[in-house]
C-alpha cells in the first residue's frame, strides 16, 4: 500500500516546512510524496536531498538517479528489483531503503535520513584515532557479515559510503547500486567497462572477475588502511596508476601501527583473495582479538529457517488456502531448532515475482515451501515442494490428495514430511511433538473455520465480531475442536481491547472460558495460552501474562505473538534488555508485522536509546502508519533529543487525529510545555483521580510538571503511577525531563518502591 493512499484516506496534512531558498538545479520540489527541502551531497549517483515524506510526515533522505545510468527500460526494472531486494537488509549498520520507486521517468530511493558525517568526512579532518577507526570497521563487518549471509554484495565499499551517526552508529550506505553506476572520467576509463571508485576496489574487480563478499573485505580494509595512515593504501595520479598499483603494489607499510593490527590490515588487503579474510566474520573475530572484549555476532544462524509461501490456487479458493497454510506454519512453529517465518509476513509474497532465491535473501531463511492447491467438490489436492533458497535446489516434493474432511490430517502429514526432510539434513532437528487429534469435520466446519481464523487476524472490530460468528458456529458443529476454543477466545480477547475504554466486561470472562476449554482438550495449545495472557494483561495481572506467554513459548517457540506480547511484558514489568531480545526476535520472524517494531522502539527509549528507537518507531509506521502509539512514542524520541522539527510534523499529524488514547495526550501536553505553547493546562489533580489504569499518562503528566518547575506536582504523578502499578524503572531513570528531581529523596524513595517490586515479581517467575 502506499504511503500517499494512506495519506489521503487520513485527511491529514500536517503543515510542510518551507523550502529552504537556495539553488535549486531541479525544476521541481516534489517527488512521488516527497517534499524536497535541502541537498545533502552529490555523488557518482545522483543527488542526495533532505525531504519530507508528506504521507508519513517525516523527514527522509531521498537520492535521486541520473537518468543516464539507469537509461533504457530494462535497466530500470532490473534497478527497481535488485533495489528492492537489497531494501529488505534489515541491520542496524546498513542504511534502511524506505522505498524504492519511479516518478516522471526520475528515479529516487527514499531512506533513512542519518544525521552525521560519513567516514570520508572524518578522514579529511584528520579526526580518526586507531580506537574510532576499529570501532567504524566493527560495525561494517556487522553490517558486511548480514548482508553477505543474505547473499547481497555491496561492491562499492569507500569512506563516502559509510555514515557515523551522532551516536556512533555506523551505517552502509549504497548497498547493491554500485552495480549499476556507470563509468565517469572520474572513476575509470571508459574503455575498461568497469565501474566503482577505483581507490578502493579489490583486484578481482578491475579483471573484471566474478566477486563475492570478499571483495567488500579488500575495499573496507583499504579503507581502514586509510583512516590508520592518513593516506590510501594504493595512490596514484590518475585512474590508470592506481589501477595497475591494486594489481600489482604492495601498499606501503604502516607507520607507527602496532605490528599485529599492521597484520589484520594486510590479510584484508592480499590481493589474491584466497589468502584474504574467507569471511566478514573472520575478519572481525580478528579484530575483537586485537581490540580486546567480546562480542557476539549476530545473524550466524545456528538455527534453520523455512518460510511457507501462499499455495497459488483460484481465487475463490485463496481462504481455504490460507488456512492449510497457517496451520503448517503452526505446526511447525514448535519446532525450536527452526525460525519459521510469520504468516504475516509470508502472506505479503503471494502472486509475487521474485525468485524464490530472491525471497529467501529478504527474508534471510535457507528453505522455502511452495505449492499449489486445487480444489473440485469435497476433493482438493496440495502440490509442494521445499528448495533450499540458497542454490535453488529442490529438497521434497509431494502430492497429497484428500477429502476436505481430512484436510487437517494433510495439514500434519505435509508438516511432518518437511520435519523429516530436515531431520536428515540436520541431525539435531527434533519430530513434531505428538499433536492432539482432531475431529473429523466436513467440508461446511472447515470452511467456517478458516474463514473465522483469516478474519480474526486483521484486528477490525467488524472483522473480529464476524470471526466469533463463525467460529461460535464451527464449535456448536464440532465441541472438541481444542484450537477452534482457542481462536475464539483470543478474538473475544481482542475485542475486549479494541472496544476500551467501553468494553463489555463480560468478554473477558468468556475470553477466559474459552481458553480453558480449549486447554481441557488440548493442554498443549500455544493459542490458548497467548489467550489467557491478554486476559491477565488486561487485568493487570503481569505475573499471570509473563507465565502464559512463557507456557506458549515453551510450546511454540516461534509463535510471534507470544515473543511480541512477552516482549511487552517485559516493558511494563522493567525488564528492558530482556524486551529489547525478544521483539528483535519476533522480527526476525515476522519482518512485516508492525507491533514488534513498537515495543522493540519503547523498550530502547526505556533505556534512554533515543536514536535508535526512532529507526524501530520509523519502521513501524511504515507499516502501520495509523498507530498512534507509534507516533507518540517517536514523538517523545524526538522531544527527548530535542529534534524540534521533526516533533512538530509528528504533533502536527497527532493533532489531526481523533479518539487519542491518553498516554499519547500526554505527550502531546509535554510537547506543549517544552514548546512553550500557551494551552490549557492538561492534568489537574481532579483529573489525576479519574485516569484508570494508566501509569504511563501519569508518568508522563510528570514529566510536564518538571518541566514547569512544578516538582510536587511531578512527584504526585509520579507516586499514583508507581501505586497504580508502574513497574518501567528503567524508563523512570532515563527520562530526560525527569532529571531535575535525580537527588529528591521522595523520588529516590518511589524509584526504590518499584526496585522492591521487581525483585518480588522476578522471584515469582
Ligand atoms: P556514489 O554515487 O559513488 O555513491 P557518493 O557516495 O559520494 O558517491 P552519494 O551516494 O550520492 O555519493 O551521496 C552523497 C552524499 O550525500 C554522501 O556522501 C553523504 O554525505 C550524503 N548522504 C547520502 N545518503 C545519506 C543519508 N541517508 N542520510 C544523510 N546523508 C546522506
Ligand atoms: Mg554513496
Amino acid at each position: 500500500m502506499s504511503d500517499r493512499r494512506l495519506f489521503k484516506s487520513h485527511q491529514v496534512t500536517p503543515e510542510l516546512p518551507r523550502l529552504q531558498p537556495g539553488p535549486q538545479p531541479l525544476d521541481r520540489n516534489v517527488i512521488a510524496s516527497y517534499m524536497l527541502e535541502e541537498q545533502l551531497g552529490s555523488g557518482g549517483m545522483g543527488q542526495v536531498w533532505k525531504a519530507i515524506d508528506r504521507g508519513l510526515a517525516r523527514p527522509v533522505a531521498l537520492k535521486l538517479l541520473p537518468h543516464s545510468m539507469v537509461a533504457d527500460q530494462d535497466t530500470r526494472a532490473r534497478f527497481l528489483r535488485e533495489a528492492k531486494v537489497a531494501s529488505v537488509l534489515n541491520h542496524p549498520n546498513i542504511v534502511t531503503i524506505f522505498e524504492t520507486g519511479e516518478y516522471e521517468k526520475q528515479l529516487f530511493i527514499a531512506m533513512e535520513l542519518i544525521e552525521g558525517v560519513t567516514v570520508r568526512d572524518l578522514i579529511n579532518r584528520h579526526d580518526v584515532t586507531r580506537e574510532r577507526a576499529l570501532d567504524i570497521v566493527k560495525q561494517a563487518l556487522l553490517g558486511l557479515s548480514a548482508a553477505h549471509q543474505a547473499g547481497i554484495i555491496h561492491r562499492d565499499i569507500k569512506p563516502e559510503n559509510l555514515m557515523v551517526r551522532k551516536d556512533g552508529y555506523v551505517k552502509i550506505l549504497d548497498f547493491g547500486l554500485a552495480k549499476f553506476q556507470v563509468s565517469t572520467e572520474a572513476q575509470v576509463t571508459p574503455q575498461s567497462g568497469i565501474v566503482g571508485t577505483p581507490r578502493y576496489m579489490s583486484p578481482e574487480q578491475i579483471k573484471n572477475d566474478p566477486v563475492d563478499g570478499r571483495c567488500d573485505l579488500f575495499s573496507l580494509g583499504a579503507v581502514l588502511y586509510e583512516m590508520l595512515a592518513g593516506e590510501p593504501p594504493f595512490g596514484g595520479e590518475n585512474v590508470g596508476h592506481i589501477l595497475s598499483a591494486i594489481i600489482s603494489l604492495n601498499p606501503p607499510a604502516l607507520k607507527g601501527v602496532p605490528p599485529e593490527l599492521a597484520k589484520i590490515v594486510m590479510k584484508a588487503l592480499q590481493k589474491d583473495r584466497q589468502k584474504r579474510y574467507a569471511q566478514a566474520g573472520e575478519f572481525l573475530t580478528d579484530i575483537i582479538a586485537y581490540t580486546g572484549g567480546s562480542l557476539e555476532i549476530p545473524g550466524i544462524a545456528t538455527e534453520t529457517s523455512l518460510v511457507v509461501l501462499p499455495l497459488t490456487c483460484s481465487p475463490d479458493d485463496e481462504i481455504f488456502a490460507d488456512g492449510i497454510v497457517d496451520e503448517i506454519i503452526a505446526n511447525l512453529s514448535r519446532n525450536s531448532r527452526l525460525r519459521i517465518i510469520a504468516r504475516s509476513t509470508s502472506k505479503l509474497y503471494r502472486n509475487h515475482s521474485m525468485s524464490i532465491q530472491e525471497i529467501g535473501q529478504a527474508l534471510n531463511v535457507d528453505m522455502a515451501l511452495e505449492g499449489s492447491l486445487r480444489r473440485s467438490g469435497e476433493r482438493v489436492r496440495v502440490v509442494a515442494q521445499l528448495v533450499n533458497t540458497r542454490d535453488g535446489f529442490q529438497m521434497w516434493n509431494g502430492r497429497f490428495e484428500v477429502k476436505v474432511k481430512d484436510i487437517f490430517d494433510m495439514e500434519d502429514e505435509i508438516s511432518d514430511a518437511i520435519v523429516g526432510e530436515l531431520h536428515k539434513h540436520f541431525k539435531s532437528m527434533e519430530s513434531l511433538d505428538e499433536r492432539v487429534a482432531l475431529p473429523i469435520v466436513d467440508s461446511a466446519i472447515s470452511e467456517l473455520y478458516f474463514k473465522g481464523v483469516s478474519l480474526q487476524g486483521t484486528l477490525r472490530i467488524d472483522d473480529i465480531r464476524k470471526a466469533i460468528e463463525y467460529l461460535q458456529k464451527v464449535i456448536e458443529l464440532a465441541p472438541g475442536f481444542a484450537t477452534a476454543h482457542a481462536k475464539l477466545s483470543t478474538s473475544l480477547a481482542n475485542l475486549y481491547r479494541l472496544l476500551l475504554p467501553h468494553a463489555p466486561a463480560e468478554l473477558l470472562g468468556e475470553a477466559e472460558e474459552e481458553a480453558k476449554k480449549a486447554l481441557a482438550l488440548d493442554p498443549a495449545n500455544p493459542d490458548a495460552y497467548v489467550s489467557l495472557s491478554i486476559v491477565a494483561r488486561i487485568r493487570g495481572d503481569f505475573s499471570a501474562a509473563h507465565a502464559n506467554l512463557s507456557e506458549a513459548l515453551r510450546i511454540s517457540p516461534s509463535h510471534v505473538t507470544a515473543l511480541s506480547w512477552l516482549s511487552y511484558v517485559h516493558i511494563f514489568t522493567g525488564n528492558c534488555e530482556e524486551a529489547e531480545k525478544l521483539a528483535r526476535k519476533a522480527i526476525e520472524r515476522d519482518p512485516a508485522g508492525s507491533s514488534h517494531y513498537t515495543f522493540l522502539g519503547y523498550s530502547l527509549i526505556s533505556q534512554g536509546r533515543f536514536m535508535e528507537a526512532s529507526d524501530a518507531l520509523d519502521r513501524a509506521l511504515r507499516i502501520d502508519p495509523r498507530n498512534h502509539y507509534s507516533y507518540a512514542i517517536l514523538l517523545y524520541a524526538k522531544l527527548a533529543m530535542g529534534q524540534m522539527e521533526e516533533a512538530r510534523i509528528m504533533r502536527d499529524y497527532l493533532v489531526h487525529s481523533d479518539n487519542l488514547p491518553l498516554a499519547v495526550q500526554a505527550v502531546l501536553s509535554l510537547y506543549r510545555q517544552i514548546t512553550e505553547t500557551p494551552a490549557e493546562v492538561p492534568f489537574s489533580d481532579e483529573l489525576l483521580l479519574k485516569i484508570p489504569y494508566e501509569p504511563e499518562a501519569e508518568r508522563i503528566a510528570a514529566d510536564v510538571f518538571a518541566l514547569r518547575g512544578e516538582m510536587k506536582g511531578a512527584l504526585k504523578f509520579i507516586e499514583s503511577s508507581v501505586k497504580k502499578g508502574l513497574l518501567n524503572l528503567p524508563f523512570l531513570e532515563h527520562d530526560p525531563f525527569l532529571k531535575p528531581l535525580r537527588d529528591d529523596p521522595a523520588f529516590i524513595t518511589l524509584k526504590g518502591l518499584v526496585a522492591d517490586r521487581i525483585k518480588r515479581l522476578s522471584h515469582k517467575h
